[in-house]
């Protein structure tokens, strides 16, 4: 028979008090890898319940010890990361060396925030002789923590870590699309955390994730996730209470490259930049390619040539470089994007189709696609389609290629290859992201601040200013007697 595995509550895995579950299967081979539970607005009840019990003492526990016990999740991640990222490469379908990847930047950024633990200071106010006027950083309670498909086990171990070291307690989502590395997980959270720091819930947006954000004990819900999804979170988030929402959303993210780029280096950042070891399920995907017109026909022939020999293949295949789309939604949305891009005008230079091989015809595979002659108004263009499609628009001087940059409700990431230092800062300046990188794609840093604007989010994580969105300022004022 096929195992459920339990959620996390109060310390104690249970099933889901309905009794219902959700297949995972295996997007890759079809295959049924194992049961999650289908938590309802009962089983969120508890969790939440469960953390507010262990508030008081975990708030109270010396902040050195919770950064330890951070620490301990971070080794507890490496030691188990091997098991655990073939655990999300046949859950979510991308390939093990990258999902290694993830176990990687898991550990530095767990340890990165224990690190920071001490730098949550308060500030003292001058207000004059016989009086001390300072400021606290404090907790704000229970933080409810939405995380999506695209990286598992790197969002349910890097996107706890400064909630806990500030001192909340926290209910943790994963997507019920690939919740069993978190599952599996919640055997060290059990281990390391007293009983109720950290639960886990799993179970559709819908249920579990709407009860979570209308529970009015959780006044600090912070959510990574579809831009759609995070607007409808603000608004049931608000129908229950003031609360405090931070929001990873969706991106659109635009490249420009210049002729006086090294091309080289451009053609690997576009590639690099698609993510493609994730099949282009990226919030930060380049996915629209701003070329300048005079380097434009050969540019967009070495990419494709690039395209065309990414090898792809079997997540748990160590060669393999762009695995399977994380279910059949996804899978049909690409190609249904494959269909609107010929029809709305734009060329389809390379890939958009089924790989031919056997071993892959089981699973949600699509050769990554290069569509040419992509107006900016195109919904191709326009929209987030999460996947392996990359756009390319030409561009005659810097005002046509910041505006087609700019033209997008969305503004996560942005890059520009050139060698041309005013051009470069004047874009950066100009382009409307929160991050932007300069002859480079892709690369996060330990403490640089990430973050969209527009209908991208609001809040920056991966930096200080992450650790301290999850306290609230208390301002304290004393008269010496
Ligand atoms: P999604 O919005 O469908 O779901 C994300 C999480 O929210 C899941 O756990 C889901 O169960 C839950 N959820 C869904 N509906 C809900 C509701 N009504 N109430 C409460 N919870 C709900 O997103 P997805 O398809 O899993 O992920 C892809 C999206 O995530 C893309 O748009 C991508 O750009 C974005 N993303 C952003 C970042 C970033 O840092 N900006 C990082 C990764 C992914």
């Amino acid at each position: 028979m096929t195992e459920t595995h339990p959620v996390l509550i109060g310390g104690e895995r249970r099933l889901a008090a309905a009794g219902g579950t959700i297949d995972a299967t295996s997007p890759s081979t079809g295959a049924l890898l194992g049961r999650i539970p289908r938590c309802g607005a009962d089983d969120v009840a508890a969790a939440v319940d469960a953390a507010r019990a262990a508030f008081p003492g975990w708030r109270a526990t010396d902040v050195t010890e919770r950064a330890a016990c951070v620490l301990r999740l971070a080794d507890a991640l490496a030691a188990r990361g091997e098991e655990l990222a073939l655990l999300d490469a046949h859950d979510n379908g991308s390939p093990i060396r990258d999902l290694r990847i993830d176990v990687r930047i898991g550990v530095a950024e767990l340890r990165y925030f224990a690190g920071l633990a001490l730098q949550q200071r308060g500030e003292t106010i001058p207000t004059g002789h016989g009086r001390l006027n300072y400021t606290l950083r404090e907790p704000f309670g229970v933080v409810g923590r939405l995380v999506p498909f695209n990286h598992p086990l790197l969002f349910s171990t890097m996107k706890i870590a400064a909630p806990l070291v500030a001192g909340n307690t926290i209910v943790l989502k994963p997507s019920e699309h690939t919740s069993l590395s978190t599952l599996t997980l919640a055997e060290e959270f059990a281990r390391i955390f007293p009983p109720g720091v950290v639960n886990v819930i799993t179970g559709y947006g819908a249920e579990a994730g709407d009860a979570l954000v209308a529970h009015p004990g959780v006044r600090r819900l912070a959510f990574i996730g579809q831009a759609e999804t995070g607007m409808r979170i603000q608004a049931r988030a608000a129908e229950a209470g003031v609360k405090t929402v931070t929001l990873e959303l969706g991106g659109k993210n635009p490249v420009v490259v210049y002729p006086d780029a090294d091309m080289d280096a451009a053609v690997d950042g576009v590639v690099r930049g698609m993510n493609l070891g994730f099949q282009g399920q990226s919030c930060g995907s380049t996915s629209r390619l701003i070329v300048h017109e005079r380097i434009h026909d050969r540019f967009v022939e070495a990419v494709a040539e690039r395209l065309r020999a990414l090898r792809i293949g079997l997540p748990e295949d160590e060669a393999t470089q762009t695995g399977a789309l994380v279910n059949e939604a996804q899978f049909r949305k690409v190609l249904g994007y494959v269909d609107l891009g010929r029809s709305e005008g734009a060329r389809l230079v390379e890939g958009g189709t089924r790989p031919g091989d056997a071993e892959l015809a089981g699973g949600f595979f699509v050769r990554p696609a290069l569509f040419d002659g992509v107006s900016p108004r195109m919904r191709l263009a326009q929209e987030e389609i999460f996947g392996p499609v990359l756009a390319v628009m030409p561009f005659r001087d810097d005002a046509e290629a910041l505006r087609i940059a700019n033209d997008s409700r969305f503004g996560l990431t942005a890059s520009v290859y050139t060698r041309d230092l005013g051009i470069a800062h004047a874009f950066a300046r100009d382009v409307e992201a929160g991050f932007v990188w300069v002859n480079d794609t892709g690369r996060h840093f330990l403490g640089a601040p990430f973050g969209g604007v527009k209908d991208s989010g609001l809040g920056r994580e991966e930096d200080m200013e992450e650790l301290a969105s999850y306290t609230q300022v208390k301002n304290v004022n004393v008269v010496f007697a």
